[in-house]
């Protein structure tokens, strides 16, 4: 399978989903990939992140979902070359009870992803750390997850729990749904028990985990204020910049390989 739509998942909150969906969104549009960003969070922190105007109630993942608008009506420009954005809304906690009698309410977002996929190289969808039905539809319409795993002691917590998960949807809904890396985060260099979890994790988990991994740089915080994010703040010696893009390269020597393992 070549990845188009990846979902970047863990049920964990701040562990670094929406940091690493809007930088990997960013840098990837840079380098000239057409790139459409999906903020499948009710609290819209991709939304805000990339200073995209929240009043787009009627153009939003949640209008999509429950059939306010066709899903290509609820595509905004991010103000960036080559991204657009599916924002969100707090409308969206309300699609969990809405959609409950919907049928093949997994799939709602798999099947109106197909009208708009021709449209973009890759499709990032930034999920809430929750295991709804929102954030079910968004990995059953997904080709592979990445799942950011902070390098904290509770870091681990809720990780074996995702991967059940993933095992579900695989035996249930979603096949050819597969784990594109596990993505250590927030790393401390300082911090005993940072390396002994990434030595962990590299031990269990392997060539799953991504061999690039994202320092803890309080530029990420900065970015959050400015609406900037890091990876396009142009600070060559951002050591936060550094490792976004160590990622994208990572990831995109992963696609080309599944593309050449395909031809
Ligand atoms: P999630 O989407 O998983 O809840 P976020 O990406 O929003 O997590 O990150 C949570 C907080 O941590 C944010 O304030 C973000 O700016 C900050 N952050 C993310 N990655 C890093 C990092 N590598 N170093 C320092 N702070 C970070
Ligand atoms: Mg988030």
């Amino acid at each position: 399978m070549i990845p188009k739509v990846i979902a970047i998942s863990n049920q964990k909150g701040g562990v670094g989903k929406t940091t690493t969906s809007v930088n990997l969104s960013v840098g990837l549009a840079m380098r000239g990939y057409k790139i459409l960003l999906i903020d499948t969070d009710y609290q819209a922190s991709c939304t805000v992140a990339l200073g995209i105007d929240l009043e787009y109630d009627n153009k939003s993942i949640y209008a999509a979902l429950v059939g306010l608008a066709p899903i290509q009506d609820c595509i905004v420009p991010s103000g960036r070359k080559n991204l657009d954005v599916i924002p969100s809304t707090h409308h969206l906690v309300g699609a969990e009870i809405e959609l409950i009698t919907a049928t093949e309410r997994e799939f709602i977002l798999s099947e109106k992803l197909e009208v708009i996929k021709p449209l973009y190289d890759f499709i990032f969808i930034d999920c809430p750390p929750s295991l709804g039905i929102v954030p079910i539809n968004s990995l059953v319409a997904s080709d592979s997850i990445i799942i950011p795993l902070q390098c904290e002691f509770f870091g681990l917590e809720g990780m074996q729990m995702l991967l059940d998960t993933i095992k579900i949807l695989q035996s249930r809904l979603r096949p050819e749904l597969y784990v594109e890396g596990i993505l250590m985060t927030m790393f401390d260099d300082e911090a005993e028990f940072s390396r002994k979890i990434m030595a962990l994790m590299r031990t269990e988990f392997k060539d799953e985990v991504f061999d690039t991994f994202i320092p803890r740089d309080p530029d990420f915080i900065d970015s959050t204020a400015s609406q900037i994010p890091v990876i396009a703040t142009g600070k060559m010696d951002s050591i936060g910049l550094k490792a976004y893009d160590r990622l994208i390269l990572e990831f995109l020597e992963k696609y080309n390989l599944r593309k050449r393992k395909r031809a």
